[in-house]
């Protein structure tokens, strides 16, 4: 996975298998500004679609490392901003499915666009939808997820249901739990009132497992999401799930590109430890803590101590609104 600007992992994970992500928009283009991203701050806080990055270079890209019949099996696009506000999402989504029907696609989108009947439809036959909501009370809505001033959260309500009802695909839906924010019962109630009304196969939820852009910001520990699986549960006829682990099942073994290049094309889009790196690359602890180290000296990439560890990313935590 050496020189390619769009495309990053491929990454293992417990739930999807082996997925290749693409990047649609530059870091860190977004439609909100959530205190949680482990992307770190949104620099261009926007609801304005185009193409932000070429589907031309995207589909070179994607030719030639499938080319090569990589181990995967899914491509996602996600990466470090919203996917949707590419407009060439739905072109780029039919030439897939056409050259390469074998593999599963999934987009991880924050939802906050699908109140444009454009958006519904370019992504609506995609094999899988994850879908965040993180709060419906529009306090907690601006609070939390921090949106572009165009946005409502009714709008993205009544966009997500429309959406749920029109796709094909399977919807998984995320909720990300904030200790202090959206943990109390209340909150839990409310969204669980929203959430019954949508057509969906889950609920994972989540909590916070790498840095955050903002200190106050901390994981909810397991009692808190006990309880708010239970309240959410309780409205659910689809099963609410736990996945605040780091995936542990798969690693992914690229034996061909340097390490060096394989480390920066992970953490420049999420800052990763030692050990995520280890279980995600296969590779040697020590190999890696001594190529770290390298990078570290020659400033090609930075490190911070949080709760989980030491925390390696390329770029300084200093994003900032444009
Ligand atoms: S929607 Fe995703 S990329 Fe955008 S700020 Fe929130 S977590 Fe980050």
């Amino acid at each position: 996975m050496s020189n390619y600007q769009y495309l990053f992992g491929p990454i293992p994970s417990r739930r999807l298998g082996i997925s290749l992500g693409v990047d649609l928009v530059p870091h860190k283009v977004c439609t909100i500004d959530c205190v949680y991203c482990e992307c770190g701050a949104t620099s261009t806080l926007t609801t304005d679609r185009k193409e932000y990055v070429p589907r031309a270079k995207v589909q070179a890209e994607l030719a030639e490392f499938l080319a090569i019949k990589p181990q995967l099996d899914c491509i996602t696009f996600s990466g470090a901003g919203e996917p949707t506000l590419n407009s060439e999402i739905g072109a780029l989504i039919q030439w897939i499915q056409r050259e390469y029907p074998a593999y599963t696609l999934v987009v991880l989108t924050n939802g906050t666009l699908l109140h444009l009947p454009t958006v519904r439809r370019e992504i609506a036959s995609l094999d899988i939808v994850k879908i965040s909501v993180d709060a419906v009370a529009p306090a907690l809505f601006t609070e939390i997820n921090r949106p572009a001033a165009s946005l409502t959260v009714s709008a993205m309500m009544e966009g997500i249901q429309q959406f749920c009802s029109e796709c094909t695909g399977k919807i998984w839906l995320e909720h990300f739990l904030i200790p202090g924010k959206n943990t109390d019962e209340a909150s839990l109630h409310q969204l669980g009132t929203y959430l019954q009304t949508l057509t969906a196969e889950k609920l994972q939820l989540n909590t916070l497992d790498r840095p955050a852009p903002e200190s106050w910001v901390t994981p909810a520990d397991a009692v808190t999401v006990r309880m708010a699986q239970e309240i959410l549960q309780s409205y659910l006829s689809y099963p609410v799930e736990n996945v605040s682990k780091v995936d542990t099942t798969y690693t992914f073994s690229d034996k061909t590109t340097p390490i060096e290049t394989l480390i920066c094309n992970y953490i420049s889009r999420r800052p990763m430890t030692l050990q995520d790196l280890q279980q995600t690359t296969g590779k040697d602890e020590k190999e890696l803590h001594a190529v770290l180290e390298k990078l570290s000296q020659e400033e090609l990439i930075f490190s911070r101590t949080e709760q989980r560890g030491i925390f390696y990313e390329t770029r300084k935590n200093n994003g900032t609104k444009e």
